[in-house]
Order: C-alpha cells, then structure tokens, then sequence
C-alpha cells in the first residue's frame, strides 16, 4: 500500500461473517476487478506493442466509466489507480535505465480469449505472450482476492460490529464483523480479502496528531543482521522463535516443490493451496513476534535507531536466508514506527554505509573489509576487540542526527519476556515470546575491558 510519509496510519484486520449470499457477492467482486484491470491494460498494452506509447490517463479513465460492471464505483477506481501506478513505475525505471538489460523474448503468438480487447472487434488481444519485465501482467483468477473501497463513508461504513458495504450489502442486512478493539482516529480505506476460504477485512485508520517527541534520553542503535536477528547498541541480542524459523524453513522447501511441477497441473494446484496455507502462517507468527519484540523496543527506549533497509540491500547480496530476513526486519521497522508514533517518541533510519567498518570507540575505518564470517571487530588503531553486529548497533546509534554523547544507552532490555498482546492485530494464539536477552550493557569500563593490549 503506498502511503504519503508522515502519514500515520494503522491497517487492522478482522474477520467477517458474510451469509451466503453476501459471500457470492464478495466472491464475484475480485473477478470484475480483474476483468476491468485486463480491459484497460489490453488497451495499453495493445499501444505500447505497437508504438511503445502509453494511452492518456483522461481516456482511459473515460473507459473506465463505460465498463459496466455491478461493483462500487470507488472499488472500481482502486483498479485504475493501481494499474496507473504500476505503469508509472513502469516506466519510470525505464527512463532511470533500471530495466537496461531486460531484452525481449520472442515466443509464440498467444491468443487469450479471456482478455477483452477495446475497440478490437475480435475480442482478442494481441500480444507474444511474454511482456518485457517490470512491465504490468495480465492477471488471471489467482492473482486476485481482494478489493478495496478507498473512503469511509463512500461505498462503505461500519457501525459497531456490522460492516455496510456498497453492492454487497444492503441497509437491511449488514455483515458481522468481529471488531475487539479500533485505534481512535478515523476510518479511511477498507480492503475486502479472502484467505484461503475466509473472507477479512482490513480497515486502516488515521490516528490523530502525535503527541511532540519528548527529548531522547535512552536510546538504542539496533542492527539487523543474520546471525541474530537483531543486535543492539547495549549487546543484546534477539533470536526469533525456533518456530517461525522452522515454518520459514518449511516454506522454502515446499515452495521448491511447487516450483519444479507442470503449472496448473492438479498436483501443483494442490501444493499451491499448501504452501499458501504455510504462508498464512509464517505471516501470523512473524506478524506476532514482531509485534511483540517492536512493544519492547518502544515501552524501553525514547530514540530508536535503524538501519534504512533501502540502502542496506543495495549494500549486500542476495541470498536466501536475507531475503527471508528482509520480511521480517520490515515488519519489525514498521510496527516500531507506528508505536513509537502514538507514544511520542522518535524512530530514525540511517545509512548504513561502513557500520561495520568503522570502529565505534576510536572512529578509524578498517583497511581490509570485514568478511560476511568475520564475527569479531578488530580495530588496529586503538586495539579494540568486539562482536561484529555490537561494534555496528552503536555505530548505527551515533549516526543518528538525534543521537547526542550525554544520552544514556547502556539500558539493557535484559529480563523482559513479556509481549503485550494489546497490539497484536491478528489475534493468532502464537505461544511466543521475545526471547530472553543476554544481559551484558555496554558501560565505559567494560569498553576499556575489551581493549587488548
Ligand atoms: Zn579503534
């Protein structure tokens, strides 16, 4: 979801108890959307193949109004928007030669009866079947479960536990939605999203002004590494549960499976529903250690500083276990903003350029690079021996333009198990608990301890 920056919104999701009848309604929704996205991409696709041209957002939003289909007509406009934006950025990487290298395949014709094409009278679309990358894809029945009304009281309202939604519902008969708890602010977007056989509601709520940040008085670097999961600037560690590890692990490999089986064929659709049903999983319980592990951050620190996750992976390769990390760390820095933003408090990413080059205690950059295996830091100009990630958490810490000398950052988050359960969205009953931490504080005697020589 693109989100201007400041903007603090929460997403909350629920589940709905649609009869029926509403549940056939919802079904069909997702197809019409799929329907009206490859319209209007055939449209464009058909100019760009032809002229490498890209049609008038006014024109093709005058399509848009003349496809007449029974859903909503914000929902119906969520479609357009998304396929402009995919465009935009379609062509925006282009222009900054981001997709240099792409060349175009050629296959065979492909003739796809369920694209309908504009003004073609045949009802086909022309193209090879293969778009250059990047480029917006067709999307087929599996590709969407989900719809969104973009304004609340436009198409769609909530009041108490009973959800209005236009074309669906009528004023009569509302469907029940679960709701325990809403963040105060307002209502703005709803997104209609169907997991597995059941049917959920996101609801995203603007919170109201922050509270200004007090000053920082404890702060904390934290890098978010591969060893540990995360590092901070007191040497602590945090290792997520064993069972989300496994899970991920689990997932991997099932998604392997799928991977080497004839697309569509019954196996694959039945290892598909499978590795589904394993994400949804995964996705519960790093949702609910991230939460967890985000509360601590927030309940024990006034200055949070991250690595920005952008520039990181620019820093470093691609491998598996980062990739699998990356979710997770994302998670973690998102929910962390969001809470530090209800309780005044600041969050800051820094570039994590040479953290783990730079000696934190003297400042000097070492001449040979540290390895990825590398654990310890050594600093040839001032002797000092420390773990690897500990020597970049605080280098990370004193990046940040908050970060002033006199702040305290030797609390440890030593002896805190608990994992407020006030925060977490999902409601899963995942028995997990951030970790038990080492509880070694970095203090400036223990820093001359390190110190050899
Ligand atoms: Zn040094």
């Amino acid at each position: 979801m693109v989100r201007k920056e400041g903007q603090n919104c929460r997403n909350l999701r629920f589940k709905i108890h649609p009869t029926p009848e509403q549940e056939r309604r919802l079904d069909d929704t997702p197809e019409y959307c799929r329907l009206i996205w490859n319209h209007l991409l055939s449209i464009q696709v058909d100019l760009y193949e032809r002229f490498g041209l890209s049609v008038k957002r006014s024109s093709l939003e005058k399509h848009l109004k003349n496809l007449d289909y029974p859903i909503h007509s914000s929902v119906r406009l969520d479609v357009f928007q998304r396929l402009c934006f995919v465009f935009d950025k379609f062509f925006d990487d282009i222009k900054n030669g981001r997709l240099k290298n792409t060349k175009r395949k050629k296959v065979k014709f492909v003739k796809r009866k369920d694209v309908p094409c504009g003004n073609n009278s045949s009802g086909f679309i022309k193209y090879d079947g293969i778009l250059p990358k990047g480029h917006p894809k067709f999307k087929s029945k599996e590709d969407l479960s989900s719809f969104r009304y973009k304004q609340h009281g436009n198409g769609w309202y909530l009041d108490g536990n009973w959800l209005y939604l236009s074309k669906i519902t009528n004023k009569s008969n509302p469907i029940k939605i679960n709701i325990d708890r809403l963040s105060d602010g307002e209502l703005k977007t709803c997104t209609l999203k169907k997991e597995g056989i059941q049917w959920f509601a996101y609801l995203t709520v603007e919170l109201p002004d922050n509270p200004t940040p007090s000053t920082p008085e404890n702060a904390v670097g934290i890098d978010l590494g591969l060893k540990s999961f995360i590092t901070t600037s007191d040497d602590d560690f945090v290792e997520p549960p064993k069972i989300l590890r496994k899970a991920e692990k689990r997932l991997a490999k099932e998604q392997q499976k799928l991977s080497r089986m004839e697309f569509r064929s019954r196996n694959y659709n039945k290892q598909k529903q499978l590795v589904n049903r394993i994400h949804r999983k995964v996705a519960a319980a790093r949702n609910h250690f991230s939460h967890c592990l985000s509360k601590v951050l927030v309940d024990k620190y006034n200055l949070i500083v991250f690595e920005d996750l952008k520039i990181k992976n620019l820093v470093k390769n691609n491998k598996l276990a980062k990739s699998i990390s990356d979710v997770g760390w994302n998670k973690l820095v998102q929910h962390t903003v969001y809470k530090v933003a209800e309780k005044g408090k600041i969050v800051d990413k820094v570039n994590p350029n040479n953290t783990t080059q730079v000696c934190f205690h003297c400042g000097t950059k070492r001449k040979e690079k540290l390895k990825l295996e590398d654990r310890t830091f050594y600093c040839g100009n001032c002797g000092l021996e420390i773990g690897r990630d500990l020597n970049a958490a605080v280098n990370i810490l004193t990046k940040s333009s908050y970060y002033n000398p006199s702040m305290m950052h030797t609390v440890g988050l030593a002896g805190i198990n608990g994992c407020g359960d006030g925060t977490s969205t999902t409601g899963h009953g995942i028995s997990s608990q951030v970790p038990s931490m080492n509880q070694q504080m970095l203090t400036p005697s223990k820093v001359e301890a390190l110190m050899v020589q």
